[in-house]
C-alpha cells in the first residue's frame, strides 16, 4: 500500500462489534476504506447488511431490557465516562492519526477533535452525576415527582466529516443517561468508530450496551431506522437523508434527533476589526476544506468595506498551504472523495453561470504529489447574486462566496433568507447592533466577532431545516431521557366520581 509517507497507525479489528464481541458480518462482502489524500486503500472492512443491523439491535435491546446498565447507579456510570475520557487522552495520538488518514483533515484538527471528545465525556459525566429530578408543587395530600429515565435503545447514524466527534456527541449522553445503542458510521470513514468500540470495551462498558455495525446507509442505516426494537434514531448528516429518516421513523413513532446541513452566513460590517474578521472569515470556510456543517461559506460584507476586505482575503487566502494532513505545516487537506469533489466543482461552475466572478482558486492544485488525492484549491467567488441556487444550497467544500449589503436590515434579511438555520456570525464593533441582530437571526448558534467555537456546555443544533433537537448542553442529555411523572397519594380514602355510596 502506498500512502505517500502517511503514518501507519494500528488499525482497529476490521469486524463488527455486537453484544460485547468482535464478530464477522453476515455476508462475505467487503469495502475498501480509502485515504482521500492519496486515493490508496487503507484497509478492507466487512460490509454489513440488514441481518447485522438486526443482530446489533437485538443485542442492544437485550442489554437494555435485561442488563444492568440502565439501573447502574449514576455515580458508577459517571465514573465509566471518566474512564473513557482517560483512555481517549492516553490514545489521542493513535486516534488522531487514524482520523487524519481516513478523512484527510490535518493532524492538528484531528487532535483537537479527540481532545474535545474527552471533554464531552467528562462534561456528561459531571452532568449525570449531578442531575436531579423535581418535586412538583401539588397539594399536600400527594407527592408528585418528575424523574429522568433512560430512553432505551438508540440507533446512531453518523457522517464522514467529523466521524468520531459526531458519534461521541451521541454516545456520551446516551451512555450517561443509561441507554444502549448501535452506531453506524459513514461507510467512507468507519475506522475511528471501530477503534472506539474497542476502547469502550476496555473502559468496562457492559456487553451489548455499545454495538458498532458497518455498511451503507441505504441497507444498514435504513434497517436500523425501520427496526421496531429501536426507540430513538439520532442522526447527523445531510438534510435530504434526514427527511427520509424522519418519514421512516414516524411509522413506529420513534423519537428522532436530527443534526443536518446549513447555509451559514458570516455578516461583516464596515466597523468590524478588519484583521480579526479576515482571519476568521478564512477559517470559517477553509477549515477542514469547508466540509463542516457550520462552515461560513456565505460571506455578506457591507458594501463600503467590500474592496478592502476582498483584497485582504485574497492576500491571505492564496497563501493557504494545501497538502497531506499528517505533514507539519499543512493547513488544508483534500475533500473526502472524487465524487464529492466533482459536486463541489459543479457549484464553482454554477456560481459563475449565475454571475459570480472567480477571484481565487477554482482548480485542482498543480503539485504532482497531490494528483491522486481529492484536493481542490481554496476558492473565492465575488459578486454572487443573492437570488441564485449557490446562495442557498450547501456546498460543503473550500468555496467562499461574497455578497454585499448596504445596511443592517438588508444584511439580516439576506442572512435569514435560507431554509436552513444552523449557525451565523456577525462582525461589528457596535455591541448594541450586534445584540439586536443576534436576536433576530434565525439560527441555532450566533457568533458575535468570532466563528466556529462550540462547547460541550452549550447546546448545538439547527433552526428550520437544519434539524430537530439539540446536542451537547443539558438538552443534549435530555434527548436520551424520558420524563416520568411519579405520583403518590398520601391520603388514601374511598370516594371519587363514582364512589362514596
Ligand atoms: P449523508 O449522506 O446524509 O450520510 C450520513 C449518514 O447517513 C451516513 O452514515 C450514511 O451512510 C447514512 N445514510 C444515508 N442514507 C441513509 C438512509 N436512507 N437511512 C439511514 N441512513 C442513511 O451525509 P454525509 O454526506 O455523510 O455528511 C455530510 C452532511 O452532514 C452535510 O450536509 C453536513 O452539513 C451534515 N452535518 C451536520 C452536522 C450538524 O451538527 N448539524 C454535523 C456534521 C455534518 P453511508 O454514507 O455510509 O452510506
Amino acid at each position: 500500500m502506498d500512502h505517500d509517507g502517511a503514518p501507519t497507525p494500528r488499525l482497529p479489528q476490521a469486524s463488527l462489534q455486537i453484544g460485547g464481541r468482535a464478530v464477522a458480518s453476515s455476508g462475505d462482502a467487503t469495502r475498501s476504506v480509502v485515504n482521500p489524500a492519496t486515493g490508496a486503500t487503507i484497509v478492507d472492512v466487512p460490509e454489513g447488511d440488514a441481518r447485522d443491523a438486526d443482530r446489533a439491535v437485538l443485542a442492544a435491546r437485550a442489554a437494555f431490557d435485561d442488563g444492568p446498565w440502565p439501573h447502574t447507579p449514576v455515580s458508577e456510570r459517571a465514573l465509566l465516562l471518566h474512564r473513557v475520557a482517560d483512555l481517549m487522552e492516553r490514545d489521542i495520538e493513535e486516534f488522531a492519526g487514524l482520523e487524519t488518514l481516513d478523512t484527510g483533515k490535518t493532524l492538528t484538527e484531528s487532535r483537537a477533535d479527540m481532545a474535545d471528545i474527552a471533554g464531552v465525556f467528562r462534561y456528561f459525566s459531571a452532568l449525570i452525576a449531578t442531575q436531579t429530578g423535581d418535586v412538583n408543587p401539588v397539594p399536600a395530600n400527594a407527592l408528585s415527582l418528575t424523574l429522568h429515565e433512560p430512553l432505551g435503545v438508540v440507533a446512531m447514524i453518523t457522517p464522514w466529516n467529523y466521524p468520531l466527534l459526531q458519534a461521541a456527541w451521541k454516545i456520551a449522553p446516551a451512555l450517561a443517561a443509561g441507554c444502549t445503542f448501535v452506531v453506524k458510521p459513514s461507510e467512507l470513514t468507519p475506522l475511528t468508530t471501530l477503534r472506539f468500540g474497542e476502547l469502550l470495551d476496555e473502559a468496562g462498558v457492559p456487553a451489548g450496551v455499545a454495538n458498532v455495525v458497518l455498511g451503507s446507509g441505504a441497507t444498514v442505516g435504513a434497517a436500523l431506522v425501520e427496526h421496531p426494537a429501536v426507540d430513538m434514531v439520532s442522526f447527523t448528516g445531510g438534510t435530504q437523508t434526514g427527511r427520509v429518516i424522519s418519514r421512516t421513523a414516524a411509522e413506529h413513532v420513534k423519537r428522532v434527533a436530527l443534526e443536518l446541513g446549513g447555509k451559514n452566513p458570516n455578516i461583516v460590517f464596515a466597523d468590524a476589526d478588519l484583521d480579526a474578521a479576515v482571519d476568521k472569515a478564512l477559517e470559517a470556510v477553509f477549515f477542514h476544506a469547508g466540509q463542516v456543517c457550520s462552515a461560513g461559506s456565505r460571506l455578506l460584507v457591507e458594501e463600503s468595506l467590500r474592496e478592502r476586505f476582498l483584497d485582504a482575503l485574497l492576500e491571505r487566502g492564496r497563501r493557504i498551504r494545501i497538502g497531506f494532513g499528517w505533514e507539519a505545516g499543512t493547513e488544508m487537506g483534500p475533500l473526502i472523495s472524487a465524487e464529492h469533489r466533482q459536486k463541489v466543482e459543479g457549484y464553482v461552475q454554477l456560481a459563475q453561470e449565475e454571475g459570480a466572478n472567480l477571484v481565487l482558486g477554482g482548480g485542482r492544485p498543480s503539485d504532482e504529489r497531490l494528483a491522486r488525492g481529492y484536493f481542490l484549491e481554496p476558492t473565492i467567488l465575488d459578486g454572487l447574486p443573492s437570488t441564485g441556487r449557490v446562495a442557498h444550497e450547501e456546498i460543503f467544500g473550500p468555496v467562499l462566496t461574497v455578497e454585499t449589503f448596504t445596511d443592517a436590515e438588508e444584511g439580516m434579511r439576506l442572512a435569514n433568507d435560507t431554509v436552513t438555520g444552523l449557525a451565523a456570525a456577525v462582525w461589528t464593533a457596535d455591541t448594541p447592533k450586534a445584540m439586536a441582530l443576534a436576536r433576530r437571526l434565525r439560527f441555532g448558534t450566533v457568533w458575535l466577532n468570532d466563528f466556529h467555537p462550540y462547547f460541550p456546555q452549550a447546546p448545538w443544533g439547527g433552526y428550520k431545516q437544519s434539524g430537530v433537537g439539540r446536542e451537547l448542553g443539558l438538552t443534549g442529555l435530555r434527548e436520551y431521557q424520558e420524563e416520568k411523572h411519579l405520583y403518590m397519594n398520601l391520603e388514601v380514602k374511598a370516594g371519587g366520581w363514582f364512589g362514596g355510596g
